[in-house]
């Protein structure tokens, strides 16, 4: 099969390779429609992320038809459609049982970070899983649409889950890439009042305005609080960063008032930020953060595609031949691109 090997960093190569079988309990083989490209992705093939073993193959954000089952495989057949969750989990332990499937203290990812068993991801024709990562993939839904999955529900899991949204919310998002858009989505299908997008791309806060936003606020052309309390002069109910920067950390903490949600959901990087004690304490500032997903969360993502509250085929901004997954790269690395899907 063809796929992209990373053999070091900036050393990723076309090859053909054999294709994995599955042989283990619960093995299952999905030969692959679309994977999307995350920024996860980029930094590992970069250099940028140095948790990176090699050789390996990155991807993570998947979806396929299932082409091999291995013993013990009871709820999935040959050419079941379906969607792949990143992340495996062993549904006994102690945070799997209360439904922290994120937490799992036997998780394996595929082609991502986090867990020590780090697994081939989705950036080749076929990829080896196992069963309990796969999700039955609506027939409604496309592949390319279905690839956006995982990020869908990590949005979810921010706002929804976590933050508690509620209809008549004003709601900031600062940074909307494609997770920002998505969690702008999902905000909006959730009822959001005024839903200001804050971002320092125009490009991006274009996207975020035909695709729901009530407001654009471009921080490097004005003072964000400023314009932010003119839109919202009570203030945000919640504020998610979905940025990365600590710029945008700290921007998030200056738009809180008495009460505001805010969400620390973008940032992976170990920056510090500064917090006035007693004025988080009289504020009452609630701070929630969120990263990856559950199967819950994948559950609601599905729910919300199959019945068009959220479309994620329209943050796909780009779609790759596998054999071109370098020029996707290129297209990741300028600032004029949404959700590139590379199509095995
Ligand atoms: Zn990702
Ligand atoms: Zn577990």
């Amino acid at each position: 099969m063809l796929a992209a090997v990373l053999h070091d960093f900036n050393d990723l190569r076309l090859e053909q390779i054999p294709i994995p079988r599955a042989e283990d309990f619960g093995d299952v083989v999905v030969r692959i429609e679309s994977c999307g490209i995350c920024a996860t992705d980029y930094k590992a093939i970069k250099g940028i992320r140095r948790n990176v073993t090699f050789p390996s193959i990155q991807g993570h954000e998947a979806s396929g038809v299932v082409a091999e089952v291995g013993p013990g495989v009871s709820h999935f057949k040959v050419g079941d459609e379906v969607i792949v969750q990143p992340l495996g989990h062993c549904g006994f332990c102690k945070h799997c049982r209360v439904g922290n499937t994120h937490y799992c203290e036997n998780a394996f990812v595929l082609g991502g970070d986090g867990p020590e068993d780090v697994r081939n991801g989705a950036f080749a024709e076929y990829l080896l899983t196992e069963e309990s990562t796969l999700y039955p993939k609506p027939a409604s839904i496309s592949f390319d649409a279905a690839a956006v999955t995982e990020p869908l529900a990590g949005a979810w899991k921010g706002v929804i889950h976590h933050s508690r949204m509620q209809i008549g919310d004003d709601v900031v998002i600062i940074g909307v890439g494609s997770i920002g858009l998505l969690c702008m989505m999902v905000a909006k299908a959730a009822g959001a009042a005024r839903l200001v997008a804050v971002d320092t791309s125009d490009y991006a806060l274009r996207n975020a305005l035909e695709l729901g936003a009530t407001h654009a606020v471009n921080p490097t052309k004005e003072d964000a609080r400023k314009r932010v309390y003119e839109i919202i002069p009570d203030g945000p109910d919640l504020v998610v960063e979905a940025a990365g920067p600590i710029e945008a950390v700290k921007l998030m903490v200056d738009l809180r008032r008495r009460g505001t949600r805010w969400n620390v959901f973008g940032i992976t990087t170990h920056e510090k930020f500064e917090l006035d004690g007693g004025l988080t304490h009289f504020l009452e500032g609630r701070q929630d953060a969120s990263f990856g997903t559950t199967t819950l969360a994948m559950q609601k993502a599905i729910r919300l595609m199959e019945t068009g509250l959220v479309d994620t085929g329209k943050i796909i901004s780009h779609r790759f031949p596998l054999d071109q997954i370098r020029e996707a790269l290129e297209v990741m690395a300028s600032p004029e691109h949404n959700k590139i899907i590379i199509n095995p």
